[in-house]
């Protein structure tokens, strides 16, 4: 089998990444020859010129996944599971040079990139144990004429769409499962992170991957490419990581087809600070939940409600702790905070954040627009935010955090489950009964108690309203790529 790198002829800032989509096994250039730069939100560098894929690469893809479906559901479990345990071995062999890629396209240091290939391998490995694991049911009717044999069948077909902010694990949260229960793929990388994506591509080949079982499309124009395989019949399910808003507009075209979905969009997570809480613990947690991704991600804490009594001290070393971060290209040693995506993300921070002030949040540190290329935004901490500021109602997705201090825990379970979304909050208290209520009491999928961090392979990550459907990872997480089936066999009369 031909490898992705050799294929790659044009020069890049980042040798040996593939500048072709893979499409039934082969590395392809677009049909129509178009192409598109990869650049470096740090520098503005261009890092790749690769295929930029339209309708006709989008039916070919599906195609190529529909012939190798029965296949690949054939293929023995165990089979499967050890190309992907193999996949797990060369993504952590491959771990600096997979950061790199994803550092130099998407701006994230190094080392929370590193943590990033990881977390992704991680899925890898996880789903190559569950693959062996795929069980069903047997019981009898009550009126004791049949048995009733339930099976589990791969779903069949699946469009993957992934953002630019977790390229690497979002890829491996959704192929690794997919793959595990027996369906092929065709996957759709944000046109901001492609390159992490083709990467993985071509590790996943490596690994044993027959042709046809994954296939990947790189575009400018997502809307002609995953409407095409939306309405090519030949899919049978989508698995969405983005915004609410594309979400939406998925879920529609789903309606078309009943097609099965799965839905990781975004969030807009309370994170509660209670009078008895350490707030050592709660300074640290803040920093994970507010600082990881430069505050690029879905689980980000969006709303701050400190208790009054620690408010103020919270704040404060917050802010210390914040404005002590090192901020610059990520690829750079020591940096611990990057830039942001694009300018147009950057200019929401901005908005959001003027807008506050406006309304009478206090800036602790930050808030300014630094000189000088890149998209960098400082880490910023506000204080005494008023509950009408755009950003309550806004995911930030940005550096910023704003506190709100609070005095009635009542009123800011109320005011925390006010939001359309529901994705992930934060409790922090010593009183573990307090602990359980206000857990119990948000309306959200995950909760952090007293951490700031909940992404984990082995757990159901997803959120609820209009956070999303469905769940990644976990035992439940292959459910997502599994149909029963289910047979009447009559039992002999008398038997
Ligand atoms: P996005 O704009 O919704 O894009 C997500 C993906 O959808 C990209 O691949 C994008 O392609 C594609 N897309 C855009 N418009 C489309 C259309 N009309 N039809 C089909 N596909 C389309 O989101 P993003 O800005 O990349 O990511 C940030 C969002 O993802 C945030 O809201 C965040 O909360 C959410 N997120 C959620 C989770 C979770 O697990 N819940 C995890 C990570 C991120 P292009 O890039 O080519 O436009």
């Amino acid at each position: 089998m031909t490898t992705a790198d050799t294929l790659d002829a044009r020069p890049t800032a980042l040798p040996d990444v593939p500048s072709t989509m893979l499409i039934g096994g082969t590395w392809s250039p677009a049909a129509d020859g178009r192409t598109f730069a990869v650049e470096n939100p740090a520098t503005g560098e261009e890092l790749a010129v690769i295929a930029d894929g339209g309708q006709a690469d989008a039916a070919r893809a599906i195609e190529a996944a529909a012939a190798a479906q029965e296949q690949w559901a054939r293929t023995a479990p165990r089979a499967r599971s050890e190309i992907l345990r193999r996949a797990f071995d060369l993504v952590l062999e491959r771990r600096d040079r997979l950061a790199r890629i994803m550092t130099a396209e998407m701006g994230k240091p190094l080392t929370e990139a590193k943590g990033e290939v990881t977390y992704a391998a991680e899925f890898l490995r996880w789903f190559s144990e569950e693959a062996v694991r795929i069980s069903g049911d047997h019981t009898t009717t009550g009126d004791g004429t049949n048995r009733i044999i339930v099976t589990r069948e791969p779903v069949g077909p699946c469009i993957l769409i992934t953002p630019w902010n977790f390229p690497l694990a979002m890829g491996a949260r959704k192929i690794a499962p997919a793959l595990a229960a027996g369906c092929t793929v065709v996957l759709k990388p944000a046109e901001q992170t492609p390159l992490t994506t083709l990467a993985l591509a071509a590790i996943m080949e490596e690994a044993g991957v027959p042709a046809g079982v994954l296939n990947v499309v790189t575009t400018t124009d997502a809307p002609t490419v995953v409407t095409a395989w939306m309405r090519s019949g030949k899919a049978r399910k989508i698995s969405f990581t983005g915004s609410t808003e594309v979400g939406k507009i998925l879920l529609r075209q789903a309606a078309d087809t009943v097609m099965r979905t799965s839905m990781e969009l975004g969030g807009n997570a309370p994170f509660i600070v209670c009078a008895d809480a350490d707030i050592d613990i709660a300074v640290e947690g803040a920093m994970v939940a507010k600082m990881r991704n430069m505050g690029e991600a879905c689980t980000a804490a969006n709303r701050m409600y400190v208790h009054r009594d620690i408010a103020g001290e919270f704040s404060e070393r917050l802010a210390r702790r914040m404005s002590a971060l090192q901020v610059g290209n990520g690829l750079d040693d020591g940096i611990e905070v990057g830039p942001l995506i694009d300018g147009d993300g950057r200019g929401k921070v901005q908005r959001l954040v003027d807008d506050a002030v406006a309304r009478g949040a206090r800036t602790l540190t930050g808030g300014v627009l630094p000189d000088g290329p890149g998209y960098f935004y400082p880490p910023t901490v506000l204080t005494e935010v008023p509950v009408d500021a755009d950003l309550m109602q806004t995911e930030i997705f940005g550096p910023v955090a704003p506190v709100i201090p609070f005095t009635d825990e009542d009123e800011i379970v109320r005011i925390a489950n006010d939001t359309d979304w529901g994705l992930v909050g934060y409790v922090f208290t010593r009183d573990v009964d307090r602990a359980f209520d206000l857990s119990e009491r948000l309306e959200v999928g995950m909760v952090g108690v007293n951490t700031g961090l909940v992404s984990n392979p082995a757990a159901p990550f997803g959120g609820v309203k209009q956070s999303g459907l469905g769940r990644e990872g976990g035992k439940i997480g292959i459910d997502e790529f599994l149909e029963y089936k289910y047979l009447a066999v009559p039992r002999r009369r008398g038997a």
